[in-house]
């Protein structure tokens, strides 16, 4: 394998040092950028600083200039735009052809994309026609202080251990980062980049999918990672029908509801509001607990909420080791009583 890496490098496949700059994927839909591109902004900019390099935000879409703005004030130094019809919509074919070539063009050192539907999708396409890697699922980013390559840590086998990989011989570095996981930005109200549009043209044959009618899932209006208060269940609720106990508690303090993964396995609750290794990472102001074991791969999704409550009818539960308050009983007698104190 090392042979093969060094007979492209003699190849003269690519120069490294020719690439300079970390870029942020800039996920919109609808019009909307996604939260995680705000996040990626601040993880972006600690990176940048650490190299001594710019950061740079990639935006697609059609007529989403205004969207600049948002991305100034979370840090961007500039923003490459790509805007055409043909990119109303996300394809894989659309979006990778621009953005593909924007790297070409420009050659950033880092790109980083939300870990998203769209984001694991588009990541890999642009991976394989860069001819370079990817890290999906990145929990942790690093600037080694001696190469300044970066370091990137996900979960491995099962959440079981931690891997850090580096890709030391191709560009650019690609990541994609699990949603929740990074700290916001501060936002600095009026500041302002570089604005660089990209030239974009499409012929029939570039685009082989066609976008027909996009529908909105009712799930969709809920957002688990921007959440300040959850009401998660798990298997202790023992039937489907649990839910709306929770969704009544969770409607009082102007929370949602999410769940660890077996009610999603056993069909009582949708996959969208999963927490955990394989659904998504919440930090919510207060995260409710109820009827949840505490399997580390429901932890690795919920650990950093600020107050964590747990109720659970086994006293040595391992959700109590995280818990700040933990209240041992049947939740079917608990939720009843917490809502009625907070009527
Ligand atoms: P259980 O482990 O069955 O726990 C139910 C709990 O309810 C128990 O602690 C019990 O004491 C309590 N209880 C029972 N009745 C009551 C009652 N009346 N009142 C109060 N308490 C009660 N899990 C996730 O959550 N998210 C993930 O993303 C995820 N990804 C995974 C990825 C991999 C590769 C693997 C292998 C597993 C993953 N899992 C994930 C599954 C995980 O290992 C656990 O199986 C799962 O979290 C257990 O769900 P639970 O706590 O709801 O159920």
């Amino acid at each position: 394998f090392e042979a093969i890496l060094l007979e492209e490098e003699k190849n003269g496949c690519i120069d490294i040092a020719d690439y300079s700059g970390v870029w942020v994927f800039a996920e919109q839909r609808g019009g909307v950028l996604q939260p995680v591109v705000f996040e990626l902004l601040g993880e972006g900019r600690k990176l940048a600083d650490q190299i001594g390099c710019s950061l740079s935000a990639i935006l697609c879409g059609e007529k989403v200039s205004a969207l600049t703005g948002d991305l100034f004030e979370h840090g961007a130094d500039s923003v490459y735009v790509a805007d055409a019809p043909e990119l109303a919509n996300y394809t894989s074919d659309g979006y990778s052809k621009v953005i593909v070539q924007a790297i070409e063009d420009y050659k950033p050192e880092i790109v980083l994309l939300g870990a998203s539907h769209i984001g694991r999708d588009l990541g890999p396409c642009l991976a394989v026609k860069c001819n370079t890697g990817l890290t999906a699922d990145c929990t942790k980013l690093e600037i080694d202080p001696v190469d300044k390559k970066i370091k990137q840590t996900r979960p491995a086998f099962g959440g079981n251990l931690m891997a850090t990989i580096v890709c030391p011989n191709h560009r650019p570095q690609m990541s994609t980062v699990r949603p929740g996981v990074m700290d916001k930005p501060e936002v600095q109200k009026g500041r302002r980049g570089e604005i660089i549009q990209l030239q974009v043209e499409f012929s029939p044959a570039d685009i082989r999918m066609q976008v027909l009618e996009v529908i909105k899932s009712l799930e969709e209006k809920v957002s688990l990672t921007d959440a300040e208060i959850i009401v998660a269940g798990g298997m202790g609720l023992g039937k489907a029908e649990g839910f709306d106990l929770l969704k009544d508690l969770a409607e009082k303090m102007g929370g949602i509801v999410a769940s660890s993964r077996a009610p999603v396995d056993a069909g009582w609750i949708d996959h969208s509001r999963q927490v955990g290794q394989t659904g998504t990472t919440v930090k919510p102001r207060i995260y409710f607990a109820c009827g949840i074991s505490g399997a580390i791969q429901h932890i690795a999704g919920m650990q950093g909420s600020e107050y964590i409550v747990a109720i659970n009818k086994n006293e040595s539960s391992p959700i109590f080791e995280v818990a700040d308050y933990g209240i041992v009983g049947d939740l079917y007698q608990i939720i009843p009583e917490l809502i009625n104190a907070l009527n």
